[in-house]
């Protein structure tokens, strides 16, 4: 196993790990924002940067996604990794100046302000770490937002920054923003769930027996379509929230075992 020298700290790592892996083994914190196990290590927003020693030159990597195959050196509280990373952190606070994550993320980089104008146009906050993208696009498929425009007026949207077509409101973009800049937003007057900022909508399924909303309609086809089992049989289940189906579960237990049919088995 190659060993990875980290800021004076010996760690072995198994072959193809990255610095970051190796990073936590070691207990040395490198930050991330568009880092997440459920995705491929994507290094857009280089906040993770990192000095290798090459010997006879030394190179800012991306820690996430960078592999070790043989034994390396890597600084990571060095001046030109430390530079680097607060560089990035200082045009992340351009776009996103207010927002308290990435001020406490800043604050533990020893970044409190940004020296460059911040953006004020739309999808301000956004950091452009391009997570949810690839949550999408990766664990979803759908790949119903992406990048779109350049310089200051670059944003996350669907095409034409119209409302997203195969968007199905499952929140999972929502879920690994690291700034959350991503909302959900409950319309109740007509039952709706918005993903904020991209203006997708879905109706919500409700829960037959106790009213409460679930998921998002198209969510929920969407799981019902992917999963091997005979829906059939379970059908009326699928139409409860949890809650409502695990009392229906036991009462169709306790029937099974007395003998007495449930609402459940008389359908
Ligand atoms: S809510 Fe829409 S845009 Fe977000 S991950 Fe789900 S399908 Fe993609």
């Amino acid at each position: 196993m190659p060993t990875v020298t980290i800021d004076d700290i010996q760690v072995e790592v198994e072959q193809g790990a990255t610095i970051l892996d190796a990073a936590n083994k070691a207990g040395v914190w490198i930050p991330t924002l568009c880092h997440h196990p459920a995705v491929t290590p994507q290094a857009t927003c280089r906040i993770c940067m990192v000095e290798l020693d090459r010997g006879e030159w030394k190179q800012l990597v991306t820690a996430c996604n960078y592999p070790v195959r043989r034994d390396i050196t890597v600084s990571v509280s060095g001046d030109n990794a430390v530079k680097a990373r607060r560089g990035v952190m200082e045009f992340m606070l351009a776009r996103a100046p207010d927002n308290e994550q990435l001020k406490a993320i800043a604050g533990r980089m020893g970044v409190d302000s940004t020296p460059w104008p911040t953006v004020t146009v739309a999808q301000r906050d956004c950091i452009l770490c391009g997570l949810c993208t690839a949550v999408c696009d990766e664990v979803l498929g759908l790949a119903a937002i992406g990048f779109s425009g350049r310089g200051v007026d670059r944003a996350v949207a669907a095409p034409f920054r119209q409302a997203p077509d195969d968007c199905i409101a499952c929140g999972a973009c929502q879920a690994v923003c690291p700034v959350g800049t991503i909302q959900l937003r409950l319309h109740e007057d007509t039952d709706e769930i918005e993903i904020s900022p991209f203006k997708a909508r879905a109706k919500l399924r409700k829960c037959e027996q106790c009213g409460a909303r679930v998921v998002s309609e198209p969510t929920a086809a969407e799981a019902l379509k992917n999963v091997n089992v005979d829906w059939e049989k379970i059908r009326n289940l699928a139409k409860l929230c949890p809650k409502c189906r695990r009392i229906r579960a036991a009462e169709s237990l306790a029937a099974t075992a007395s003998g007495t049919p449930t609402k459940e088995m008389t359908r």
